[in-house]
């Protein structure tokens, strides 16, 4: 069950991210956040961000951005991007993650969860067995919120860095294989 909190991959920040990983994956997409994720909180895309986003397009991925926060917030993140985006997600709900897969034009093999919380972003992602990468936050100044649920994270974090290398790389497998086997029929994921 906790498993199911457990990103695939825990990075410092996105910058971090390996790509040829990722095509090694067939990962062809990236669901975005964008709150601690990209930018600290609130905050427009800056220089760092719209860099990275672009490398990432330009080396051939498919990017949709997956946010609980309001349209404005997003709109305003996006003015520079001008990427797809999907505000108000309600992440962990899986249907902003199936709406995203939709606009990317991918299977849920394709895709990544990208994003900084344990119980929205990774949550969400393992629900779909999509793979997911976890970044550190940031920001350090959060929401009483979402503080609290730093506290749980914490919890999680410490047991999943005492799992073996080789543990890791099972779970993942397994999922890739729940995926390899769904995407032949994409309806189990559809309406
Ligand atoms: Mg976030």
């Amino acid at each position: 069950m906790l498993e199911k909190l457990y990103p695939d991959l825990y990075l410092d920040k996105v910058q971090d991210i390996d790509l040829d990983f990722l095509r090694k994956h067939n990962i062809k997409g990236l669901i975005l956040d964008i709150d601690n994720t990209l930018v600290p909180h609130g905050l427009e895309a800056d220089d760092n961000a719209v860099a990275w986003m672009e490398r990432v397009q330009a080396e051939g991925f498919k990017v949709c951005i997956v946010s609980n926060a309001s349209k404005k917030r997003v709109i305003k993140f996006n003015e520079r991007l001008r990427v797809a985006a999907i505000h108000r997600a309600s992440k962990p709900g899986t249907r902003a993650f199936l709406k995203a897969l939709e606009i990317m034009g991918l299977m849920p093999g394709e895709a990544a969860v990208v994003g900084d919380q344990i119980f929205t972003d990774i949550y969400g992602g393992n629900r779909l067995n999509l793979l997911t990468i976890l970044v550190k936050p940031i920001d350090k100044k959060e929401f009483f919120i979402v503080r609290l649920k730093r506290i749980f994270e914490k919890g999680i974090l410490s047991k999943y860095h005492m799992e073996s290398g080789e543990k890791r790389e099972k779970r993942l497998f397994k999922k890739r294989e729940i995926l390899r086997k769904n995407n032949e029929g994409w309806g189990q994921y559809g309406n």
